[in-house]
């Protein structure tokens, strides 16, 4: 039977079975196309990185002997639709069969099972054998509970893998060791070089823009930084192990101006295109560990496994539990716009110009820039999730909406009302200040509340409590701040009102 098997962008697992055996019925097709380029504003490097490494897997399969059918940007033939560029391959190569591995997305899941039931021709969808859990698993998890903590269900995927357990205890006697990992980087520990691969991708930046496709953030054509086959991510994984993981946790929340990565493993755009599994990550961490469990402490690769084992998957779960209607939810009824300087980074606040110019430069922020800087100052803004939403999906290398979503609108966002996050991330800046060294080249000052030179997080915190009252007065995380609100003099209160409505109206004066 001929069939034709539809490889999606995020789905480049070269390890996958159906590339285990050659079958000459089998046709392989992948696409680039203005139906993914366009959706959102993507980051250049995001564009680049795509096509990149689907190029590489369709030459891999072709090397070994698999037939692929490949559209870039401009062939002739590109309908630039994904269904429009099926029809075509189905009827010009005779079709009997059609197959497609389950989109992590909610709308290309739509659109590929709509597609199939129109066929007249069989189909058939399978795993990507890519994560841990199946999409449904949370579902089943928490059904009949009120409350989808993330830890509960980290704990279970710990027991179920046997991953850091002794006797069915957590190893080292906790299960987490999150307060352990909240330290400052005042240059004392050494970030070592970090690794980067001198990808030449020039030819893909012109065909993108002989396409006119519009793209955000800067690139070097020469030197792209990213891993673009699974040998280089596999690269990427071991230089994390060896160099990066042994302060990990530690320094998992710090920010520096000079430090764009600290100890990050920068493998989720690895990860998210399925070039390499969440498994292996997680196992050659553990067998680093194990190798040196004299030098590395089990609370820098808990936090690690945490990400990876816990959230990355939870975030997954939850995407596909509460889809299609988590997409509009609006909790705090925001609805201010982006600041331009989102997409300039010409702001004079220190921490956000470094987290937008790193955004920007790299196609990267690392989780406390994207949740402590550019989300706590979006959600203090009063910005419109809608609009936030379309800045994360668009500016980072890793933005799939299965990830980026739950992460913004809800983590971040508070707009779910409390399904992912118990409170909002929000704070004034003496937390950014505690965490990074941006408050010391600032022109605002992080002890300032509503003078002109005060900084704007604080401002907008207490005026951001002030005004979401009714949604938050009553949550049980939120007292100590509420009473230290009520505490505030009527006068600091009219003052701070005044200078953040001042603000918000000028975004992009401050
Ligand atoms: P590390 O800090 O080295 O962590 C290791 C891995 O853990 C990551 O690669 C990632 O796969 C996983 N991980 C860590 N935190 C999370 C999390 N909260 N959710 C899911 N996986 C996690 N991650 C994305 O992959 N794509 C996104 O579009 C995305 N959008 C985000 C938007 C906001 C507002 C926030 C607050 C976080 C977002 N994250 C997203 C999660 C996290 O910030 C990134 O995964 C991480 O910064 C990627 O860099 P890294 O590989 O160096 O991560
Ligand atoms: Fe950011 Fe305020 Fe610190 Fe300036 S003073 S870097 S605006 S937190």
């Amino acid at each position: 039977m001929k069939k034709l098997r539809l490889i999606l962008g995020d789905q480049l697992n070269s390890e996958h079975s159906w590339f285990s055996k050659t079958d000459e019925n089998v046709i392989y097709c992948l696409f680039e196309m203005r139906q993914e380029t366009d959706y959102v504003t993507h980051h250049i490097q995001k564009v680049v990185g795509f096509f990149a490494a689907m190029r590489n897997l369709a030459e891999e399969l072709k090397a070994a002997n698999h037939t692929v059918i490949y559209f870039d940007i401009n062939d002739t033939k590109n309908t630039q639709s994904l269904v429009e560029n099926l029809a075509l391959l189905i009827e010009e190569n005779n079709i009997e069969k059609f197959e497609y591995l389950a989109p992590d997305e909610y709308r290309l899941d739509a659109q590929l099972s709509q597609f199939s039931k129109s066929l007249k021709i069989k189909s058939e969808v399978y795993s990507t054998e890519h994560f841990y859990t199946e999409r449904t698993d949370l579902k089943t998890f928490f059904k009949g509970k009120k409350q989808f903590l993330m830890e509960n269900f980290y704990r279970q995927m710990r027991k179920k893998h046997q991953i850091l357990m002794i006797d069915q205890q957590p190893e080292g006697g906790k299960w987490n060791f999150d307060a352990s990992n909240r330290k400052k980087w005042k240059g004392d520990a050494l970030i070592p070089q970090e690794i980067s691969f001198d990808n030449n991708v020039s030819a893909i930046i012109s065909d993108i823009d002989k396409a006119g496709v519009k793209t955000i953030g800067n690139i070097n054509a020469t030197y792209f930084e990213y891993p673009i086959s699974r040998k280089q991510s596999l690269v990427q994984l071991d230089y994390f192990c060896e160099h990066l993981l042994v302060h990990f946790g530690d320094y998992q929340d710090a920010m520096h101006t000079d430090k764009i990565y600290l100890f990050h493993s920068r493998i989720s755009f690895a990860m998210n295109t399925k070039m390499i599994s969440p498994k292996e990550v997680v196992d050659m961490v553990l067998e680093t560990y194990r190798k040196q469990e004299d030098d590395i402490d089990i609370s820098q690769v808990e936090g690690f496994i945490r990400q990876i084992l816990g959230w990355r998957e939870y975030m997954r779960g939850m995407y596909w539990m509460l889809m299609p209607d988590y997409k509009k939810e609006n909790f705090l009824g925001n609805k201010n716009k982006l600041p331009d300087f989102f997409w300039t980074g010409e702001t004079k606040m220190n921490c956000v110009k470094n987290a937008v110019h790193n955004s920007l430069n790299n196609g990267y922020a690392h989780h406390i820039q994207r949740l402590m800087i550019t989300g706590n100052f979006a959600l203090l803004a009063q910005v419109h999730p809608d609009e936030i939403d379309a800045w994360y999906l668009g500016i980072y290398v890793d933005a799939i909406e299965w990830v980026q979503l739950p992460n913004t609108r809800g983590m971040s966002q508070f707009a779910d009302g409390g399904k992912i996050a118990t409170k909002p991330y929000v704070s004034s800046g003496s937390y950014i200040s505690k965490m990074s060294n941006y408050c010391d080249a600032c022109v605002y000052k992080k002890a300032k509340k509503f003078e002109d030179d005060a900084c704007p997080f604080n401002t907008l915190y207490w005026n951001f409590l002030d005004e979401k009252q009714a949604q938050l007065a009553s949550n049980f995380r939120m007292k100590m701040m509420y009473s230290v609100l009520n505490k505030m003099s009527s006068e600091d209160r009219s003052k701070i009102k005044e200078k953040a409505n001042h603000i918000i109206e000028n975004l992009d004066e401050y």
